[in-house]
């Protein structure tokens, strides 16, 4: 199913392909602090709809992930990076979902502070 997502703004939208069924909720020292919920998506299943000018990425860590967001309202819709076979995965914000209910997500909690 093809959902529509985006920042507050709309600077950053975009279309997402998938299921969602469930989201995780990470404890990482910055997860913790921006409070997403995610859920993963091999990257093409992802189509940007705005400017890439628009994305703004923060990295950390090993630099492993590009976790992008709009420097405009602040708000962090995706994240880009490579999955544990070498492809290419989105990292979606279920948050910038509105067709989704959140209540209805079965939420993992990822002890990402440990990785
Ligand atoms: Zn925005």
């Amino acid at each position: 199913m093809r959902r529509e997502g985006s920042c507050h703004c709309g600077g950053i939208a975009f279309d997402v392909e998938g299921e969602f069924a469930s989201a995780m909720d990470c404890n990482c020292s910055m997860c913790r602090r921006r409070g997403g919920l995610l859920a993963f998506v091999p990257r093409d299943k992802l189509t940007l709809k705005t400017p890439t000018e628009k994305v703004s990425t923060y990295q950390f860590n090993k630099h492993q992930i590009a976790h992008h967001f709009c420097a405009t309202c602040g708000i962090a819709p995706y994240g880009e990076g490579k999955g544990p076979n070498g492809a290419m995965m989105a990292a979606i914000n279920l948050r910038c979902v509105p067709s989704i209910d959140l209540a209805t997500l079965e939420i993992q909690k990822i002890n990402g502070a440990s990785f």
